[in-house]
């Protein structure tokens, strides 16, 4: 795609729910590049293990930076969000508290840890770890008015590990200009993000819009590596699971033209089942169906039929 121009968008311009209501700070058309600087997750409120989440204001939890009106998304079109880099800062947090995360009755108290990043790795505790740089929260206003703390069909608190650079991100286009939003980077985290943390960080993310027109799919979708990710967030991991395989055999059951049992074989041997994350106000899981079974168009029309 041919960039036209490049925008940037600083980390002083954030919000804090998917909604029609939030004005937007920038207007950009499909075809232009966007530089965004996001805060982490925390709201830049942690700045050493002294400081504990027990104590933030949470007013200020969850900065996703925008909203960005993108011309041509209209209601009922996909946003295809391209993610050409992700660089964070040099240096985030992991945090604790009780309550949280996925073993909420054995943290006792709120803990912070340090962790430091060094170009392709992330120490911390003196462990060596494999950076995993991505994108937490991405998401488009909702009539739903989700905080942007919070993940569903709009996108939004996904902390989804393939939400990185490489990678195309279709979110359902609500409201006209989409108003996008995005924040909450990570620069390494496991599946499941257990302790309702990652190593959460600042940083810069650099983005390429397009709009496919009337094809916004029943729920957030990413391709990465050969594969695309449906991803489903539910209040239970065990729902969100159950609707992501749903979604993943009716599209493939409509997308290549087989009946229901086919679909559901043919998904049993080809599509991966996994989890984003279990700590969330909702739990987001995945299907991974290989891009050498499916077209993107093809997808996007089947999944544009389920919403
Ligand atoms: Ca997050």
């Amino acid at each position: 795609m041919v960039v036209l121009s490049t925008v940037i968008v600083p980390d002083t311009q954030v919000f804090y729910v998917f909604s029609p209501d939030v004005k937007p700070v920038v207007r950009v058309k499909r075809g232009d590049r966007l530089i965004v600087y996001t805060k982490d997750a925390l709201g830049g409120q942690i700045t050493s293990e002294e400081n504990v989440v027990t104590s933030m204001d949470f007013s200020k939890v969850n900065p996703a930076t925008g909203p960005i009106y993108v011309e041509d998304a209209q209601p009922g079109d996909a946003l295809l969000v391209r993610v050409v880099s992700v660089e964070v800062a040099g240096r985030g947090f992991v945090v604790t508290a009780p309550g949280a995360g996925a073993l909420p009755r054995l943290v006792r108290e709120a803990r912070t840890r340090t962790c430091y990043v060094y170009g392709d790795s992330v120490e911390f505790l003196g462990f060596k770890l494999p950076a995993r740089k991505m994108i937490g929260v991405i998401g488009v206003a909702t009539s739903e008015k989700a905080p942007t703390g919070v993940p569903g069909r709009h996108g939004g608190n996904l902390d989804t590990r393939f939400i990185t650079e490489g990678s195309l991100v279709i979110l359902p286009v609500e409201h006209p200009g989409a108003l996008l939003g995005l924040g909450d980077l990570h620069a390494v985290m496991g599946d499941g993000e257990v302790c309702v943390a990652a190593c959460e960080v600042p940083g810069k993310v650099t983005i390429e819009l397009d709009v496919a027109k009337n094809l916004a799919p029943a729920w957030p979708v990413v391709q990465h590596n050969g594969s695309f990710y449906i991803l489903v967030s539910h209040d239970k991991i065990e729902g969100a699971i159950e609707e992501a395989v749903n979604v993943s055999v009716e599209a493939l059951s409509r997308g290549l033209k087989l009946n229901w049992h086919d679909a559901y074989m043919l998904a049993s041997l080809a599509v991966d089942v996994g989890i984003s994350q279990l700590v969330d106000p909702r739990k987001t899981a995945w299907t991974r169906i290989p891009t050498s079974l499916i077209s993107l168009e093809n997808l996007l029309n089947a999944l544009s039929e389920l919403r």
